[in-house]
């Protein structure tokens, strides 16, 4: 009988993380001011310490873990590699699913891996105090989690919907030690700017994302901390990836399909792209990213200059976006409403080497409910996008009756959605409409940005 899962001991965890900037078809794109001159180190040090900065831009390929990292990572880490047999029985299908469990970080997600090394370097910097913002509160968890662990105050800006709909987030980040504020808040300028306009604001990202920005940028002993997107992050989450490659060897598999969800990218990224250089060497393998209708920057988006937050206080990179002022709706998956996408995820879009879907929530949550009566385990509504992609493309096989090797990154566990599984479970769970008017009016603000040469 195969395994039913393949775990790797802790002297099998990677020892460095893969940076993907060497092994890229075209240059990096870079960070922009508004009057299209190129960001430098020196602009993002108020923002960063030193060493993230350096790993931003690296062009060396492999990065050593450092040993405190390593130290904290490993009481979760490696994570396992489940073989999803009763899922499969259940769709009647030819293809072998598995599922990398990243629900079992003490924060419940894959953002913990990141987090901890971010914590760390600030740490070592002589950083007090990190502010971040928080979307479901899987960011703010995973930070206030590892804050702690560094002896670190620790500030989150938690959008105001999910501050509202998920209190047991923000009650986990208070246990961890964090202070945490429903943004918009009358705390930051571009907080109280948006309120004096739209007192009912019920938040997004990149509204957090300019609240936190300032907060750093406005305090000496405080830096700011992004969960997603930029390209250290998705460095520090290629463990994922790199666990997943030998994992898939002991098991003696070759992947078909790998399929994660997008909301800023660094987990698809993370999980994907030990894999792209041999994609880009001529592999058939299919790099699957999944993200929400109502959120669609790599499906809808346009891939262009645009600012990072709301509030025009970050970089302006080029990315897929559905512009900087798109306010999604408050669908529950709260950690996939980002208007943009990671630069490099973007340009292995536009560069096809990996591909995208949508799919509204209910049927995410459906997939997510068969998910946890076959397999146990319950998603996040981030990660059941992921789930709904592989069960369709397991269905595909049972139809063709082919033999594919389908592997989900699952991203995160839903311990702490259970009242959007209820709304779901009672047929209250909304499905919005593709927002095309709002994204066509945000679309319209995209900044013309283009580099100066
Ligand atoms: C934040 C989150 C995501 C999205 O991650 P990105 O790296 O921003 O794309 C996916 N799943 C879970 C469980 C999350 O918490």
């Amino acid at each position: 009988m195969s395994s039913n899962k393949i775990i790797l001991s802790e002297s099998e965890m990677p020892n460095a993380w893969y940076n993907i900037i060497p092994d890229l078809p075209s240059p990096m794109t870079p960070y922009l001011k508004p009057d299209g001159s190129i960001i430098g180190p020196a602009d993002l040090a108020p923002l960063f310490p030193m060493e993230l900065i350096k790993q931003e831009v690296s062009p060396e390929r492999w990065i050593e873990i450092p040993d405190e990292v390593k130290e904290i990572i490993r009481i979760w880490r490696p994570s396992p590699l489940h073989r999803a047999f009763n899922l499969e029985k259940e769709l009647k299908t030819p293809a072998r699913i598995y599922f990398k469990n990243e629900g079992v970080s003490p924060s419940g997600s894959h953002k913990t891996n990141t987090a901890v090394a971010q914590a760390y370097y600030n740490k070592k910097e002589g950083v007090t105090r990190i502010a971040t913002e928080t979307g479901a509160g899987q960011w703010g968890s995973a930070l206030s989690y590892a804050c702690k662990h560094f002896g670190l105050e620790c500030t989150v800006y938690m959008v105001k919907v999910s501050y509202e709909q998920k209190p047991y987030r923000r009650i986990l980040m208070e246990t961890f030690g964090a202070k945490v504020h429903p943004s918009p808040t009358k705390l930051t300028k571009v907080g109280r700017e948006i309120l004096k306009n739209d007192p009912d604001c019920t938040g997004s990202l990149g509204i957090a994302i300019s609240e936190a920005v300032e907060d750093a940028a406005t305090h000496d002993d405080t830096k700011y901390s992004l969960g997603s997107v930029l390209n250290h992050v998705i460095l520090h989450q290629t463990i994922m990836g790199l666990e997943l490659k030998k994992q898939l060897q002991i098991a003696g598999e070759k992947p078909d399909m790998i399929i994660a969800c997008v909301g800023g990218g660094s987990n698809f990224g993370g999980f994907t792209f030990p894999f792209v250089a041999e994609k880009l060497k001529g592999s058939n393998i299919r790099l699957i990213a999944v993200e929400p209708t109502s959120c669609p920057s790599l499906t809808k988006g346009q891939y262009r200059y645009d600012y990072g937050d709301t509030g025009k206080m970050a970089p302006i990179a080029k990315m897929y976006t559905l512009g900087h002022d798109f306010v999604p709706p408050g669908i529950h998956a709260g950690g996939l409403r980002y208007h943009g996408a990671s630069p490099l995820v973007s340009m292995l879009k536009d560069k096809k080497v990996i591909e995208a879907i949508s799919y509204p929530q209910n049927p995410c949550f459906e997939a997510a409910v068969l998910f946890a009566r076959t397999e146990g385990f319950l998603p996040a509504p981030e990660t059941s996008h992921a789930i709904k992609a592989a069960i369709d493309e397991a269905i595909k096989c049972a139809k063709t009756k082919e033999e594919k090797c389908i592997v989900i990154g699952f991203s995160g566990h839903g311990h702490f959605d259970l009242t959007a599984y209820e709304r779901f479970l009672s047929g209250k769970l909304e499905d919005y409409e593709y927002p095309e008017s709002k994204i066509e009016k945000a679309l319209k603000n995209l900044p013309n940005i283009e580099p100066k040469m």
